[in-house]
């Protein structure tokens, strides 16, 4: 049996044993860039900066770097996408998407995956436009990127715990570690959101920026599963639903579609579709209703007109035999117990029971009111606002000399290689311009 998400994250991140991994690093005394924290952003940004002959220290608490690119798709890592342009752009929503648009122009995801394949790591195209390494394997990935930044002459100080981040009078930074004390002319910030603390996410740079004087966009989690209170569902465990989900806000405004893989849980809702709405659902703080369309390809109509039929062709079945067959027999079963037509036979099929079960297949309606939060959230939703980071550069507005990058950023995108493409994307820039 394949084993649940959360018992596979959990080997991946045993193999990556935060406390475990290379010995730790006293951090240099001076250098020009200071990076903190060395996840996606934060390792292209050390690089980019160190391949510019920038004296570059790439400060990171675990005794292993980029936790959460070993860990990512399923340990596979989906690097990033086909997507390109105004396409590309329109996964990080309208705005976010604009303001993103330097970034990903400047280095597309066919330039992040010239470069990593350039470091060795053939990749390749699957499903949905997503890009994987051929081998499947994304410590590969990992490895290569880590490899290029101490290439490039980043030093990597593992196991250096970045405390504070003060601005010196006579301009530059002190970044004070756990290990001691790092001058620096310029300061990444690269320490992701609040997502999946256990690799190191524990939301430090909000504190490092708001001391610096930038603001924050609440950050709720993104990406997580739903959490669902209706028994008779999350009995159905296991089963895998195409379905059409849209999320209704608490005034039933519809806020988003999606039709991809939906996994019945224990819990609730998880798969691409449910994670991909999770974050309107937080952003909200509840309240809102997920309607589904279980049999997105069946109009309503001609779902009516099968139970019509069945009952003149073959009336003394039971009606969950009329119902699409692209639904799991448990789910047909579920469903005709909630319209109260189970045990029922077609022929005895009145109107409108028929009525409530065509809504309930093609409407079923689940009131959410939270996901399952950081702790299985893959990204944050807000972060330092948009606003107060020039586009361009990853400049604070706030704060010459101190760049932001990453997930820290109020910006993410869903599944699909979108919030890789944006971590490296924006670190890339603040290396280059720090
Ligand atoms: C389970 C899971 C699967 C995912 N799969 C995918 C996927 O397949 N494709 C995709 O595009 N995205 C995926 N994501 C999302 C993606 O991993 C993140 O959006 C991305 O890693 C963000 O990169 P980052 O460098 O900004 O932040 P992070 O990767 O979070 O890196 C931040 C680093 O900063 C360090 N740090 C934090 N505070 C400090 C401090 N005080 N001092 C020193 N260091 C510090 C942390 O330890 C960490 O190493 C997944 C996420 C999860 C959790």
């Amino acid at each position: 049996m394949a084993p649940t998400p959360e018992r596979r994250d959990a080997a991946l991140l045993a193999a990556g044993d935060p406390a475990a991994g290379d010995p730790a690093a006293d951090p240099p005394a001076v250098v020009d860039v200071a990076v903190v924290g060395a996840g996606a952003a934060g390792l292209l940004a050390a690089a980019c900066a160190a391949g510019r002959g920038r004296r570059v220290a790439l400060l990171e608490k675990n005794r292993r770097p980029g936790l959460k690119v070993l860990i990512s798709g399923g340990g596979r890592c989906n690097l990033t996408t086909t997507l390109a342009g105004a396409r590309l752009e329109q996964q990080y929503g309208t705005e976010r998407g604009r303001w993103l648009r330097h970034a990903l122009r400047s280095f597309p995801p066919a330039a992040l995956c010239a470069l990593v394949e350039s470091l060795g790591v053939p990749l390749q195209e699957e499903d949905l436009d997503k890009i994987f390494p051929v081998s499947g394997r994304a410590q590969d990935v990992l490895d290569a990127v880590v490899r290029h930044a101490v290439e490039q002459g980043a030093q990597l100080c593992l196991g250096a715990p970045v405390v504070q981040v003060a601005r010196e009078s006579t301009g530059g930074f002190v970044v004070q570690t756990a290990r001691g004390a790092c001058r620096a002319a310029s300061v990444v910030l690269a320490t992701g959101g609040l997502s999946y603390p256990k690799t190191g996410a524990t939301g430090d740079g909000y504190g490092f920026a708001a001391a610096l004087g930038h603001g924050l966009v609440e950050p709720v989690p993104a990406l997580a599963p739903l959490r669902v209170d209706a028994p008779w569902l999350t009995a159905l465990q296991g089963v895998v639903l195409d379905a059409e989900l849209t999320l209704l806000g608490p005034d039933r405004r519809p806020l988003v579609t999606r039709r991809r893989p939906t996994l019945i849980t224990h819990k609730g809702l998880s798969g691409p579709a449910p994670m991909d709405v999770s974050g309107h659902v937080e952003e909200h703080h509840g309240g809102c209703t997920l309607r589904l369309d279980l049999a997105p390809d069946c109009p309503p109509e001609a779902l009516d007109a099968e139970l019509v039929d069945g009952a003149r062709s073959e009336g003394r079945r039971l009606v969950q035999h009329r119902l699409p067959r692209e639904l799991p027999e448990r789910l047909r079963v579920a469903l005709c117990a909630q319209a109260g037509v189970a045990e029922l036979t077609l022929a005895a099929l009145r109107k409108d029971a028929r009525r409530r079960l065509v809504e309930l297949v093609k409407g079923l309606e689940l009131r959410v009111d939270a996901s399952l939060g950081f702790g299985a959230a893959e990204v944050t939703r807000g972060g330092i606002p948009l606003a107060e980071v020039d586009a361009r550069t990853m400049a604070s507005k706030r704060t010459p000399g101190l760049f932001l990058c990453g997930e820290l950023l109020d910006v993410d995108g869903p599944i699909g290689g979108f919030n890789f493409q944006a971590a490296f994307a924006t670190g890339r820039l603040a290396g280059l311009h720090a």
